[in-house]
């Protein structure tokens, strides 16, 4: 178990990196931590393996106040994006590291890496050195090497942001697997929303050293806390639309539909995910009237943008599906969400 009480970090020059974040994950948790770049993602994982000290606040590893204790000290293992292997020791040497500094004797690391090897699919390659591997493979060692000392929790930092595209989906299906048989608490940072959602049982979304939102994934997706997590989550922006409540209706995009009970009149941002809008070719009550301007092909689907007087609208419709380029269409909402003052409405 991980936990942050108060955890502050003001970097010299006034840089607030990490503002009071509170935050308990579980043991055993794959917990993702995802935000755009800058707000402090690297910062947090650095203080929990006490590679950077707190301004204020403290951080428990499985009930031990670990805030000043050196990093070798609090039983954690670090993967960088880089990998940080050592170039001049063996595939081998580099898994077995952690090891040679707890003094564990040498023919004991030798099978211990091994057996690691063996696990991650690195054995025929024990003997190179790391500029003799393919990236996938540098990644792999990168791993080996953390889980060769059965930590109390591994932390990642975008370990799979330098693979290209497909050997990282292969590298995700494989870490995910192998979080679920060693059972080991996860902290795994990242900017690629997608990432995170697939691999993590809860996902914290952050901003400017704060947590906006902690949930599950599909908390997280259906159910964004506020705009910012709307537009962050999700492989299509959600439509983010500016809105009006007057007596009863919510005026939208050309569209007028029924406000949901109890809620005030005034200003409100309308929201709705491209994949619940459906395209109709002709005019229906509660649909946004557009004009296509563009499609963009996603292989099983296409993303159609609608151009109104004011705004744009995207939905996604089934390959085939799409109307053509200039023609009219109107997008219908079949789920939705409200926001006002950047805080999501209860329905
Ligand atoms: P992320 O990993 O989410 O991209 P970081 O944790 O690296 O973000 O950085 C958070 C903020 O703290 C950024 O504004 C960054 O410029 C700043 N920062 C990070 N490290 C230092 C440092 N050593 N000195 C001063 N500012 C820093
Ligand atoms: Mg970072």
């Amino acid at each position: 178990m991980i936990s942050l009480h108060g955890l502050t970090k003001v970097f010299a020059g006034g840089v607030r990196a990490l503002d009071a974040l509170d935050l308990t994950i579980a043991d055993g948790e794959f917990f993702a931590l995802l935000g755009p770049s800058g707000c402090g993602k690297t910062t947090l994982l650095r203080t929990i393996a006490g590679l950077e000290t707190p301004t204020s606040g403290s951080v428990r590893i499985n009930d031990t106040d670990v805030t000043t204790l050196p990093p070798g000290r609090r039983d954690v293992a670090m993967v960088f994006q880089d990998y940080a292997l050592f170039p001049h020791m063996t595939v081998s040497e580099n898994i077995a590291y952690p090891l040679r500094i707890r003094k564990v004797p040498r023919p004991e690391r030798a099978a211990k890496a091994a057996e690691v090897a063996r696990r991650l699919s690195l054995p025929d390659l024990l003997h190179r050195r790391p500029a003799q591997l393919s990236g996938g493979q540098q990644q792999r060692v990168a791993l080996a090497r953390a889980i060769a000392c059965h930590p109390a929790a591994f932390l990642f930092d975008e370990p799979l942001s330098n693979l290209d595209a497909r050997l990282r989906l292969e590298a995700r299906t494989f870490l995910k697997r192998l979080q679920r048989e060693l059972a080991v608490t996860t902290v795994f940072v990242t900017h690629d929303q997608a990432e995170a959602l697939a691999l993590a049982d809860r996902v914290a979304v952050m901003s400017h050293g704060r947590m906006i939102q902690i949930g599950t994934p599909a908390e997280v997706f259906q159910r964004p806390a506020t705009t910012f997590v709307a537009a962050f989550i999700g492989s299509t922006p959600m439509n983010l639309l500016p809105g009006e409540i007057t007596s009863g209706a919510l005026h939208v995009a050309g569209a007028t539909l029924p406000a949901p009970a109890g809620v005030p009149d005034g200003d409100v941002v309308y929201g709705a995910r491209p994949e619940y809008l459906e395209l109709l070719r002709e005019a229906r009550p509660g649909a946004f009237p557009g004009t296509v301007s563009v499609l963009e092909n996603l292989g099983t689907s296409t993303l159609v943008t609608l151009e109104t007087d004011d705004t744009l609208i995207q939905a996604v419709v089934p390959e085939g599906d799409e109307p053509p380029i200039g023609t009219p269409a109107w997008a219908l909402p079949h789920r939705s969400l409200l926001y006002r003052d950047d805080r999501l409405l209860r329905p």
